[in-house]
């Protein structure tokens, strides 16, 4: 199925100077472009009314049954400026498809493959002025679906509205790549089996924070979840996939079970590095392991990646009776090495003999 997106210019787009301005320094995620996409659906209709349009407010009813019962699902890809001026996408036809794995999750009609790539591209194409040209930046896109019926009952919503907006940014952790430190937290859980864990809701997120909050207050960057059942086995973190790389070559990640987010970064990686020869695991891996190991010399690095951050080394484990540091503790050679293939790739400064970029 395909839409025809009709195209209604912003009359006020931001004066050049002040763009450029904001281009030159944008963090992550406050700068945000003229335009948006949006498709709405009804129940009986389908998908209708694509539109490019005026980044604006959306008006929600109080009764708006997202705001209730957190009926909402999102993805979060990048268009990267290639050295030809030229303007990429990286795999959205696999960001696509985990948006409809994560609508099917929430009792949410999938968004068709076409209409999703189209609203991506037809709105990198309205706002391609945004593409930061600085080191690293990029348009990170926002594509995200939420149930729009005004009704208070808890059943799935009879009306959507799908959306995309853009933000430019720049590289995801200030001052350039560094290891992080991540806090094991056994107070908290992400994802139980059967539950919201290998989709991409909202609800996830918010559940994640307190946990976040307690790695804070350990002193800890980030924090890594462990398995609902054991609270033993390593998940993720509550934005990122995680990999472990050993002494004798091979590389661990654990596996995709329904209670993980099935990373396209992740995904991509296990990919180059099984074509350069690597043996790559994805298997279970306990975080007693983890301490036993990383002390032993037996692994030799750990990193966590995904869209925003890309591959970024993990330096330090803390937990309720242990804290142990990873390698050197700093970023490992395979770390460094993926993470220059990939963005390498991304940035159009090496050919794609996978068909990624678009
Ligand atoms: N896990 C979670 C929970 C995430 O939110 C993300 C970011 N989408 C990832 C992993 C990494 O996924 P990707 O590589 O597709 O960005």
């Amino acid at each position: 199925m395909s839409l025809t997106f009709d195209f209604k210019p912003n009359p006020a787009p931001l004066a050049t100077e002040e763009r450029e301005g904001l281009l030159a320094d944008p963090g992550f995620g406050r700068v945000f472009t003229d335009h948006m996409a949006v498709v709405q659906y009804t129940e009986g209709k389908g998908w209708h009314s694509a539109r490019i349009q005026p980044r604006e407010a959306i008006a929600t009813d109080p009764a708006s049954s997202v705001l209730h019962y957190a009926q909402e699902i999102f993805e979060g890809l990048k268009a990267y400026r290639h050295p030809d001026g030229s303007i990429a996408l990286f795999r959205p036809d696999a960001n696509a498809r985990r948006l409809q794995n994560s609508a099917e999750r929430m009792a949410m009609p999938a968004l068709p493959e076409d209409i999703f790539v189209e609203s991506v591209r037809a709105l990198v194409r309205t706002d391609k002025d945004w593409v930061p040209s600085i080191p690293e930046g990029a348009l990170y896109l926002r594509p995200f679906v939420f149930a729009s019926e005004v009704f208070l009952g808890v059943k799935p919503s009879a009306e959507y509205i799908y959306a995309v907006i853009a933000s430019s940014v720049g590289s995801y952790w200030k001052g350039g790549v560094k290891a992080i430190s991540l806090w094991a937290t056994k107070t908290y859980t992400r994802a139980a089996p059967g539950g919201t864990g290998a989709a991409k809701c909202g609800g996830n997120y918010a559940a994640s924070l307190i946990a976040l909050a307690e790695a804070s207050r350990q002193g800890c960057d980030q924090v890594v979840f462990l398995d609902a059942v054991e609270r033993r086995y390593v998940e993720e973190l509550g934005g990122m996939n995680v990999f472990f790389v050993f002494a004798d070559g091979t590389v661990r990640t654990p596996p995709l079970g329904g209670t993980i987010l099935p990373g396209i970064t992740r995904d991509s990686l296990i990919r180059l590095a099984r074509d350069q020869g690597l043996t790559v695991e994805e298997a279970p891996y306990s975080i007693e392991d983890w301490q036993a190991d990383a002390e032993s010399g037996r692994l030799v690095e750990a990193f966590a990646c995904g869209t925003a951050a890309v591959v970024t080394p993990i330096g330090r484990v803390k937990g309720d009776g242990f804290d142990f540091t990873v390698g050197s503790g700093g970023p490992g050679q395979l770390t460094e090495r993926l993470h220059r293939q990939l963005t390498d790739i991304q940035f159009g400064r090496a050919a794609d003999p996978y068909g990624w970029v678009q």
